[in-house]
């Protein structure tokens, strides 16, 4: 509806904005309701009130950037920021329910209900374009990385400081006008992504505008444009220097974009997938490996389209799996237990993550969990089975397994045994078990109560092991 509404509305025809020269060069568009076709209703009411009482208060403000760009695509936006040239403690005086957050980057949030609204103050140029393009200046690191990006400005150099075109959108609901510095309108329109700027000093600046690029192409389904493509495959080895953490929430966003499949494989293209996931580097290039990735993220992006909860540590529990069986099963060629060599696996894949992509720790214990019930499947005699059913992350390590299945790394009767074996009910079930396949055990352990993480703990261990040797 929306979509068939603003395709309407592009198509009219000619531009009603308009326009006047800024200090610094940028053409100002002033783009009215009827062109751009976006209603102040379609603001969510905490944005709408936070840019109203701040206009009330005497300042200017604006919704900016992905939500504008959003509304325009006919897309919903996952969240609103509004610029402002209210200082922090400014907008702080204002909103009752309101706190400053960030240090490098000092911005706030307000609150409305369940709702919050970022709001951040205009900035400035950075200090580079200052500094006659030296990078030596301690706002920078030495390969021209910004470390500071807190200078206050005006309106025109906020958008300038911007990401992409596209992002640099703001729109006043007091009177539904769009004002855009950069020519984002006629890049929306055009279905064009292009940096603002230099793209060499853009990426120095900030090697994750890389990141978005693709993200943000496969998410818009936009074309990255030429010149903001060209130095993506040179620059890529300055990923290296964003802090880890930084590095992992754009990873997350992209992974949770309901378009990772699509990103991974231009990432690939870009040759930006080096040293960014480590085990990309690696599995891409195994068929079974790239077949079983290829599947986790479809799914995740299926899922994530249908709304449906994803967690990313099933996801990272995907990404890494054909390596922990590469060296589980070098292991194990090397003649170490199955179960031990399975949790050293483990252990040391998490180990190099850790250092390399700062997946929190909090995903380790999920990871290892799904990854230490795969043995597990096999047992399909006896109390096994039942007690595998029971445990509190079958439903995760089951969806695994199958991905195991439909990728073919493991018999796909085994996937076809555990689903029949849910369906059944409890005759049919002790009718199922395959008595058989277990060897005997050969003496009795006593029951540990059940592990939350780790493979070795778990009280089937001992099962898993006989199975597998
Ligand atoms: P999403 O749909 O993922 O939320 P977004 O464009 O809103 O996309 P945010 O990370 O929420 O992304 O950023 C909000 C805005 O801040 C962007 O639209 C852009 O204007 C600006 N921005 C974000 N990251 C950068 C960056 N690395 N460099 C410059 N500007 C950025
Ligand atoms: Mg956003």
């Amino acid at each position: 509806m929306i979509r068939k509404l603003l395709h309407r509305v592009f198509k009219r025809k000619p531009p009603v904005s308009v326009s006047a020269s800024t200090a610094s060069g940028t053409r100002l568009h002033i783009i009215p309701r009827k062109q751009h076709g976006i209603s102040r209703n379609h603001i969510s009411p905490c944005a709408l009130k936070v840019t109203s009482d701040l206009q009330q208060a005497g300042y200017s403000a604006f919704v900016v950037g992905g939500a504008v760009r959003d509304l325009l695509l006919g897309l919903e936006p996952k969240d609103y920021d509004v610029a402002t040239n209210a200082t922090p403690e400014d907008v702080r005086a204002v909103f009752r329910r309101s706190r400053i957050i960030g240090r490098r980057f000092r911005l706030v949030h307000v609150m409305c209900g369940a709702e919050t609204v970022e709001v951040s103050t205009f900035r400035g140029n950075s200090p580079t374009d200052e500094d006659d393009g030296t990078t030596a200046d301690k706002h920078a690191d030495e390969h021209g990385r910004l470390l500071r990006d807190n200078v206050f400005g005006s309106q025109e150099e906020d958008a300038v400081r911007r990401d992409f075109t596209v992002n640099a959108l703001f729109y006043d609901p007091a009177n539904e006008e769009i004002w855009d510095y950069l020519n984002g309108y006629d890049d929306i329109e055009a279905k064009r992504l292009r940096i603002i700027g230099d793209p060499l000093q853009r990426y120095r600046e900030d090697p994750v505008r890389m990141l978005r690029a693709v993200r943000l192409a496969a998410k818009l389904e936009m074309q990255i444009d030429a010149a903001t493509a060209a130095p993506i495959g040179d620059l890529a080895p300055l990923l290296r220097n964003v802090p880890p953490s930084r590095l992992f929430d754009e990873m997350l966003k992209l992974l949770l974009s309901g378009h990772a499949l699509a990103c991974v494989v231009d990432l690939r293209a870009r040759g930006l997938h080096h040293g960014l996931l480590p085990m990309l580097d690696v599995i891409l290039e195994q068929p079974l490996g790239e077949r079983f990735i290829t599947l986790a993220l479809r799914n995740t992006d299926e899922r994530v389209r249908q709304e449906k909860p994803v967690s990313p540590g099933f996801l990272f529990a995907a990404l890494l799996w054909h390596e922990v069986l590469a060296q589980w099963n070098s292991r194990q060629a090397a003649g170490e237990k199955p179960m031990l060599a399975l949790q050293q696996a483990m252990d040391d894949v998490l180990a190099v993550q850790d250092k390399e992509l700062a997946i929190p720790r909090r995903y380790d214990a999920i990871m290892q969990e799904i990854w230490a019930m795969q043995p597990r499947f096999l047992g399909r005699g006896g109390r096994r089975p039942f007690r595998l059913l029971e445990h509190p992350r079958f439903r995760a390590a089951y969806d695994f397994m199958l991905l195991r299945c439909e990728s073919s790394e493991i018999d796909a009767e085994l996937g076809q045994w555990w689903e029949a074996f849910q369906r059944a009910d409890a005759g049919e079930r002790e009718a199922m078990l395959l008595k058989d396949e277990l060897p005997k055990k050969r003496r009795k352990r006593r029951r540990r109560p059940e592990a939350v993480a780790g493979a070795g703990a778990s009280p089937d261990s001992s099962d898993a092991d006989a199975v597998i040797s």
